[in-house]
């Protein structure tokens, strides 16, 4: 199982659990940006009121890794 740890949602304006991405989420984010993906990219796991999970996506290190949010779909193929 994934280590969930606790980081900053620039999305939620909060803090929420961030899960590691897996091969799968790794691979999509990686077609996305035309480059190789390096291990430190979390996926915010906060499920919203809505019922949707955030999934938004962030570096460990930093909260505005990307200049416009990303977020990874709700299904990946
Ligand atoms: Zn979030």
């Amino acid at each position: 199982m994934p280590t969930s740890r606790r980081l900053t949602c620039q999305t939620c304006r909060s803090e929420e659990p961030h899960e590691p991405l897996t091969a799968k989420e790794r691979d999509w984010l990686q077609r996305q940006l035309g480059n190789p993906v390096a291990d430190n990219y979390y996926k915010c796991v906060n499920e919203r009121p809505d019922g949707t999970v955030c999934l938004n996506l962030r570096t460990h290190g930093h909260e505005k890794h990307f200049r416009l949010t990303k977020r990874l779909p709700d299904e990946l193929e």
